[in-house]
């Protein structure tokens, strides 16, 4: 991890490894100091409070969840009496999708030598996930502390005079989506709506969605965007990022109409510039994500996720390239 200063009073601490669960966090150091996004465990969460504390003394007044995923909201419970700010729909999902038992659950049964050679013969790719976890997290001690307060579309700040506007951007990864704009200062904190150098996982939303997205992200003209995941960038990241997920919608809509299925078509597409990215194969994610929309699933429609890392596994294994999360 590192931190980075992106403006007068903002900053973004880096996970530097880019893979799953590496997310970012930011902090605006101005009216009580707002944290931007808690990480995936308690471990990485105090490193990033150390990494802060440089810059802001004190505990921060104000936290922010840009969605509900288990990577961006499960070091709340750290920051005590804090306002935790988010999306109206956040709550009940993150109750959902960022279970702490499961992980838990998962965890253990992956760091014990029986129990994962009896997953592994179900399910492989689980197993590699978790053992890639294993390398980096613990989620011992996770307890879900919900946001405080909630807001629909906007929310705005005023931080010592300058504003911070939250604005509801989803569904397009998840359904929280939220960016956050500090407009003097040309700053968007993306969230997970911006993948940098590495490959996006979008969960709950639609491609239309995610691209009008981007394209707000463009409009705002920040000069440094913090992704979600990955290092600082530009308006050029976010410009990359959509192109990406116009060529595998595109090459999806092929083999659809060619009849394959969404694994074979992950396992047919080439990765082309995108397979410099971490974790190229997560490009099964995407390919199945387009299928939905061709079948005109709703956007909801849950994953069976032991089932999606297993897909992962096996177009890597297809590729012969590294499984990576
Ligand atoms: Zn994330």
């Amino acid at each position: 991890m590192k931190m980075q200063q992106v403006s007068d009073s903002c900053f973004a601490v880096l996970n530097e490894k880019n893979r799953v669960c590496d997310a970012n966090s930011g902090l605006i150091n101005l009216g009580g100091g707002v944290v931007i996004d808690t990480q995936s465990d308690l471990a990485h969460a105090r490193q990033m409070i150390e990494m802060f504390s440089k810059v802001w003394p004190s505990m921060p007044r104000r936290v922010i969840n840009t969605h509900e995923d288990a990577d961006h909201v499960w070091g709340n419970q750290l920051f005590e009496g804090a306002e935790i700010i988010a999306h109206r729909s956040v709550p009940e999902r993150m109750k959902h999708v960022a279970n702490p038992e499961e992980f838990q659950k998962l965890m253990h049964g992956v760091a014990n030598v029986s129990t994962r050679q009896a997953l592994q013969a179900v399910h492989p790719g689980l197993v590699a996930a978790g053992q890639q976890l294993l390398e980096d997290y613990n989620f011992d001690g996770i307890e879900l502390v919900l946001p405080t307060t909630l807001f629909d579309t906007r929310y705005e700040l005023n931080l010592d005079g300058t504003e911070v506007h939250l604005i509801y951007v989803g569904p397009c990864h998840q359904v929280g989506d939220t960016i956050i704009h500090v407009p003097k200062e040309r700053v968007v904190f993306a969230g997970d709506v911006l993948f940098r150098q590495c490959t996006p996982m979008g969960w709950t939303g639609s491609f239309e969605k995610w691209f009008q997205c981007i394209d707000l992200l463009v409009q705002l003209n920040p000069e440094v965007i913090v992704a979600g995941h990955g290092p600082l960038c530009g308006i050029e990241g976010a410009t990359e990022m959509k192109a990406y997920l116009q060529y595998v919608r595109n090459e999806s809509k092929k083999c659809f109409d060619a009849e394959l299925t969404s694994l074979d078509a992950a396992k047919r597409i080439e990765f082309g510039p995108y397979g410099e990215w971490r974790a190229p194969a997560r490009l099964y994610m995407n390919v199945e994500r387009a299928y939905r929309e061709f079948r005109n699933d709703p956007p909801d429609a849950p994953w069976d996720s032991p089932a999606t890392f297993d897909a992962i596994y096996q177009v890597a294994k297809a590729k012969e390239i590294e499984v990576e999360y």
